[in-house]
């Protein structure tokens, strides 16, 4: 029988610190999605003061640094807080967060949305003010989003969403509706978000177990909504936008803080080095021309065909407790030989923590007895029939990987 594994049900901040098998995990959420070149610097420094060396990307667009020492967590907060990448105080850190495409210029309809919208949040959704109204906490896992106008992160997960549109309007969809509602001002899109958030908070604590996501309970919602079908986007790739700027990936997420150290070295403080739901770094059109520094491509992903781009893997073993296998070694080993158009997510347990939403493919390690034995599936298909396989067979051949996807297609046609 495969072992059970423990879900964490919420999300690490830098107040409120997750511990893993290798120490802690730290957070730091990005304002508006753009951290400036002197704060990358604090945060390389930490990681390689008192983390793993790495800075790690996750698929919302916050940064984390793992491997943190307990003894160290309070001198290591309270450096974030003076870098001005944290808040001075718990209660504004336990406010949800408020996501944002890096897709803005300094001061346009999007960026000011965004920075009104977290002023909101901060306000009317921290701990201490949703308990002034008799309410509980929002859940960790509840969050917002600030999308650009073409609507870039529609497959990015959030509670509520907000955007500008490009007729000068603004918009709020709710949970994963196609639908939104139209909204004149952004005065009023930022309060209709708020009210949102809160009849969410009021709604939940009727319902045992508490939801954690609106799209839970959102049918309950007492509002009309005007359908709209808004068109499908896909992840970007490393590459070029037209008259923006530059999008650079780093292998599986990860980024290696000398590595970070080195390319910034040069650069003005006052630089940024925007975050994406991809797992990459966005530089926009005003500081684009840096983005020739990336040229060591150990470290950073420039081309679209890097067949880095076709795997991705969660922490795994040895540095999370639960994990049956190095996942990460075993994603980057198989990666030359994922075809063009697969994606592979590998997985150190059954839990799949941050599996791509690209992912054409997963491979998960399941304990069974004795044994490690690797699973292959179509991600979120309960009903796939599986394809097993040895660890030690995909690591002795990885090339096997291109008819494994293959067979597993051919087993699952419906
Ligand atoms: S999916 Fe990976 S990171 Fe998540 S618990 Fe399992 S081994 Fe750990």
């Amino acid at each position: 029988m495969s072992e059970p594994f423990i879900v964490q049900g919420w999300c690490p901040t830098a107040w409120q610190p997750m511990q893993s098998q290798d120490g802690w995990i730290v957070r730091v959420r990005p304002h508006c999605a753009s951290i400036q070149v002197v704060q990358w610097r604090v945060l390389a420094e930490l990681s390689l003061a008192h983390g793993d060396a790495q800075i790690e990307l996750t698929r919302l667009g916050n940064v984390q640094l793992r491997g943190v020492a307990e003894s160290q967590l309070f001198s290591l907060r309270s450096t974030l807080i003076a870098a001005g990448l944290v808040p001075a105080d718990a209660d504004e850190d336990l406010a949800p967060p408020v996501h944002c495409t890096p897709f803005y210029r300094q001061g346009d309809a999007t960026h000011v949305l965004a920075q009104s919208l977290s002023a909101a949040v901060c306000t009317h959704l921290r701990p201490s003010a949703l308990q002034r109204l008799g309410l509980e906490a929002l859940p960790s896992k509840f969050g917002l989003l600030v999308d650009d106008t073409q609507q870039r992160l529609k497959n990015t997960h959030a509670d509520v969403r907000l955007w500008a549109t490009p007729d000068g309007r603004y918009a709020m969809s709710a949970g994963t509706a196609l639908t939104w509602i139209p909204m004149a001002r952004m005065e009023d899109a930022v309060s209709a978000a708020i009210d949102l958030a809160r009849w969410f908070a009021r709604e939940r604590m009727a319902h045992q177990p508490m939801p954690t996501r609106l799209q839970r309970v959102i049918a309950q919602f007492p509002r009309d909504a005007t359908t709209h079908g808004a068109a499908d986007t896909e992840s970007l790739s490393p590459s070029a936008l037209p008259d923006a700027g530059r999008l650079i990936g780093v292998p599986l997420g990860r980024i290696d803080a000398q590595a970070l150290l080195d390319v910034i070295a040069h650069m003005p403080d006052t630089a940024e080095l925007r975050v994406t739901p991809w797992r990459s770094l966005w530089i926009d059109g005003d500081s684009a021309h840096w983005g020739k520094a990336f040229q060591d491509t150990t470290h950073w992903i420039t081309q679209t065909d890097d067949a880095r781009l076709r795997v991705s893997a969660c922490t795994g073993a040895p540095r999370c407790a639960q994990g049956h296998m190095a996942a990460q070694a075993l994603a980057l080993h198989i990666a030359p030989h994922v075809p063009q158009n697969a994606h592979v997510h590998v997985s150190g347990c059954a839990k799949h923590c941050a599996l791509s939403a690209e992912a054409t493919a997963l491979i998960s390690a399941v304990r069974n007895e004795e044994a490690v034995q690797l699973d292959l599936r179509k991600p979120k298909d309960n009903d796939t029939q599986a394809i097993h396989i040895t660890p030690d067979s995909l690591q002795a051949a990885p090339q096997q990987i291109q008819k494994l996807i293959h067979d597993l297609h051919l087993r699952n046609q419906r």
